[in-house]
């Protein structure tokens, strides 16, 4: 009797390209997208140079924000025939801000063989460089506009964790206000600009100092927002004394000033700042 032959099922991958750097491309990037049947992309002409410059010559389709249902269907189709897709957004990693989830929860659930080849994407960029705590932290996507923005901000306020948003450029300033507004000046946070491009720029300090410095300049490139997560003490409402000594001792650890450390942590604790002066003074005596 002859032997069933199972037929081949394709394998969707998505693949993570360069956020503008192309000496980021990785040798297992190059590999999957030499190997598929088909790449589908974003953006055909934008990601057609991406494998123009990787000597990579292959049938394109796009798949972009507002043709994902409707490819849908032809994607399952030609992974059904048996043919490997690679995936590719314009920039970063695919299914983050971009198109790519729907596609890989769809093969999943037609059981379809699935994979990601890892690499750059700004949030991880921003968030390393951001010298803020990555412990925890949440990715909030891009920020709602309007009056959604400040009520959305302020259901993160006494979120603990290290939050990363993305925005757009001419979003910038008004966002930096909505911040302030929400965290208040002394928040620590860092505004990562241009990541693995030539002008590259981590800013880092209080929301109150870079909502003032991007008044003053005109914002350009790409940007990520990372902000520190609430203290303890403001979550609940109360300063333990311990926590403010124990964040004070890291700020001047830091090499901040005495009285700069003593400043900001009244306002983060609700606190006298000669108060937390006198804590600053204990501590060198210890
Ligand atoms: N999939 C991408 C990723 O993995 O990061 C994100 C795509 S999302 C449509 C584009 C946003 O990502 C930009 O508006 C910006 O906030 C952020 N971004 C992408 N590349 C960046 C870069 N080189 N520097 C700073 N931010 C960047």
């Amino acid at each position: 009797m002859d032997k069933m032959v199972e037929k081949k099922r394709g394998r969707l991958t998505l693949v993570a390209t360069p956020i503008g750097n192309l000496g980021d491309v990785s040798a297992r990037q190059t590999e999957v997208l030499q190997q598929a049947d088909l790449v589908a992309a974003e953006d055909t002409r934008h990601s057609g140079l991406l494998l123009a410059h990787l000597g990579v010559k292959k049938p394109m389709l796009s798949y972009y924000q507002h043709n994902e249902e409707k490819r849908e269907g032809e994607l399952l189709a030609r992974l059904a025939e048996g043919q490997d897709i690679a995936l590719v957004s314009d920039a970063g990693t695919p299914g983050i801000c971009d198109p790519g989830s729907a596609i890989l929860r769809a093969a999943v659930a037609e059981g379809f063989e699935v994979d990601a080849v890892p690499g750059p994407c700004a949030m991880i960029q921003a968030l390393v460089l951001s010298g803020l705590s990555t412990e925890r932290f949440a990715f909030e996507g891009f920020l709602p506009r309007g009056k959604a923005q400040g009520e959305f901000l302020q259901k993160l306020k006494l979120d603990e964790r290290t939050l990363v948003f993305y925005e757009a450029p001419h979003r910038l300033r008004e966002s930096l206000q909505v911040m302030l507004a929400v965290f208040g000046p002394q928040r620590r946070m860092a505004v990562c600009r241009e990541l693995t491009k030539k002008f590259q720029e981590v800013q880092r300090g209080t929301v109150g100092e870079l909502a003032e410095l991007w008044r003053e300049r005109e914002p350009r490139g790409e940007f990520v927002l990372v902000v520190a997560g609430a203290e303890p003490a403001e979550v609940q409402g109360e300063a333990d004394m311990e926590q403010v000594k124990a964040h004070l001792r890291r700020l001047l650890d830091g090499g901040m000033k005495h009285k700069a450390a003593a400043r900001e942590l009244a306002a983060v604790y609700n606190l006298p700042v000669s108060e937390v002066y006198a804590l600053g003074v204990a501590l060198k005596d210890e």
